[in-house]
C-alpha cells in the first residue's frame, strides 16, 4: 500500500495511527468465504476509511471534524496519521489491564467518549465482539434521542412532524434553490439568538437544537395542534 509507512514515533500502540494500521493490514480476502474478515481480535463494527477517523462502534465523527480538519489527502505523509488528529477518538483496551489484557494494538479499539464509558470490562471476547456488533449507529442514536425529546416537549412523532423539520433544516419539498437556502439560513440565525452554543466550536446540545428547531416551526407556523402528542394549546 501506498505511503503506509510510519515514521517510528507513531508505530508505538500508544498511537493512533499505528492501532488503525493494524486493523487495515489484519483486514484480509478470505478465498473460502469470498469476503473480507479482520482477522484482530475483535471485528470492528464500523469501520470506514484509513482517511475518515470514526469511533469504531457507533461511527461517531464530530461535524468540525469535517469542516475544519483533515480528511484523506489533506494529511502529509501516511494517510493513517489523520488518526492522530481525532482528539474525539480515545484507545480503549478489549481485555482491561486489570484482568491481563496487554496493551499492544490488537487489544486496543478506537472508540468514541460515550462508546468507551459503555464498553464491558470483562475477559470475554466473545462478549466483547457481541456488545460491539450490537451497537446502534451513532445516527440510529441521536434519532433515538430526538424521539424522546419531542415527546418531552409534548410532540408526538410522526412522518409528518420529520417532514416539517426536514423542510427547516434541509429544504426538503422546497422547489426553489433560493427558498432552500433562505428558510436554513433563517432558522440559523434564529437558533444563535435564542439558544446557547456552547463550546469552542459553537455548537447546540441536543435539548437546545431540539427547542430551538421546534420555537422556531411554531413561529413560521409549520406546526398545528395535531403535532402535539397531548393536544394541549401551544402557550409562549
Ligand atoms: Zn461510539
Amino acid at each position: 500500500m501506498k505511503n503506509s509507512t510510519l515514521p517510528r514515533k507513531y508505530s508505538s500502540p500508544k498511537v493512533k495511527s499505528s492501532i488503525v494500521k493494524h486493523y487495515y493490514e489484519n483486514w484480509v480476502y478470505d478465498e473460502s468465504l469470498k469476503k473480507y474478515m479482520f482477522r484482530t481480535k475483535i471485528t470492528p463494527k464500523r469501520f470506514v476509511d484509513i482517511g475518515e477517523p470514526a469511533c469504531f462502534r457507533c461511527g461517531y465523527y464530530p461535524q468540525r471534524f469535517i469542516k475544519h480538519d483533515y480528511i484523506e489527502g489533506k494529511t502529509k505523509g501516511s494517510p493513517y496519521l489523520v488518526w492522530n488528529k481525532a482528539d474525539f477518538l480515545e484507545r480503549c483496551h478489549i481485555i482491561p489491564s486489570g484482568l491481563g489484557g496487554g496493551g499492544e494494538s490488537d487489544n486496543i479499539v478506537l472508540l468514541c467518549h460515550r462508546c468507551h464509558s459503555e464498553n464491558p470490562n470483562t475477559k470475554s471476547v466473545k462478549h466483547y465482539q457481541r456488545w460491539m456488533d450490537r451497537g446502534k449507529s451513532d445516527y440510529e442514536i441521536g434519532v433515538d434521542q430526538i424521539n424522546q425529546l419531542l415527546e418531552d416537549y409534548g410532540y408526538g412523532v410522526s412522518e409528518d412532524l420529520a417532514n416539517v423539520f426536514l423542510k427547516v433544516l434541509s429544504g426538503v419539498g422546497i422547489k426553489s434553490k433560493k427558498k432552500k437556502d433562505a428558510i436554513k439560513r433563517k432558522f440559523k440565525k434564529f437558533q444563535m439568538e435564542n439558544v446557547i452554543m456552547c463550546g469552542a466550536h459553537k455548537e447546540a446540545n441536543m435539548n437546545s437544537f431540539v427547542v430551538s428547531l421546534i420555537q422556531f416551526c411554531e413561529k413560521e407556523g409549520l406546526l398545528t395542534k395535531e403535532h402535539q402528542a397531548d393536544q394541549a394549546q401551544i402557550k409562549e
